[in-house]
């Protein structure tokens, strides 16, 4: 890789590319409108003597590498996004700015998990596609996610809780004192008209909207 110009901004440019060849948009006058980098035709030369793209009569194009490269990039952001949104509840537009600070820290390992985590999706929040992974293929059959809020968590099945998402940490803290913490093992009893769990031998009555803050993964015993 070239040392004129960091990992980062190649990795800018290689993501803007995939995003305008997406929309259609090969030319490099539509790369240089919307990319933010200072020296917008240094950066292009790089690309290419890095043998990354192929630009000829200002249409670029990647070459194998830089397509490999950049597909493994969307997939970190657009995961990265799907977490944000869907876990940690941003709304969209804050989503984007942190999901790119994401996609240079997602290691490929933890990108596998994070898919497999969100069950595969196959959009972004915005409706973009997720480049599929290896992790998509070999799950490709099991198309429901692994982890699951309890609101929409199987009647009658056992799960183990995850996690709890909770603005509120009294409320958290509340839970903790029923027993129900991350770890714990209970049973979806009810869903309505209102959310019924098992814990140990107790039945606990769960608010819908402390219900959506739990996150469960299903057990089988
Ligand atoms: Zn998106
Ligand atoms: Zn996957």
């Amino acid at each position: 890789m070239s040392t004129q110009i960091d990992k980062e901004r190649i990795e800018e440019a290689l993501g803007l590319i995939w995003d305008l060849h997406e929309g259609g948009h090969k030319q490099c006058g539509r790369f240089v409108i919307n990319s933010d980098d200072p020296d917008n035709d240094l950066l292009l030369d790089v690309l290419k003597a890095d043998g990354l793209v192929r630009i000829e009569n200002n249409v670029i194009d990647f070459t194998p590498k830089g397509e490999a490269m950049a597909r493994a990039l969307i997939r970190r952001q657009r995961l990265a996004e799907r977490l944000f949104s869907d876990v940690f509840e941003m709304p969209d537009d804050a989503v984007l700015d942190d999901a790119c600070k994401m996609e240079h820290i997602l290691s490929e390992e933890l990108t596998e998990s994070v898919c497999t985590f969100l069950g595969h999706p196959p959009t972004c929040p915005h409706g973009k596609p997720i480049p599929r992974g290896e992790c998509c293929k070999k799950f490709r059959v099991d198309v429901a996610p692994v982890v699951t809020r309890l609101t929409d968590f199987e009647v009658g099945a056992a799960g183990r809780i995850t996690f709890i998402v909770s603005s509120d940490p009294s409320r958290i803290n509340r839970l903790n004192g029923l027993g129900i913490a991350a770890g714990s093992i209970i049973r979806h009893i009810q869903k309505t008209p209102s959310c019924i769990i098992q814990i140990d031998e107790t039945t606990v009555a769960i608010d819908p909207d402390i219900a959506k803050e739990i996150y469960i993964k299903k057990v089988t015993r």
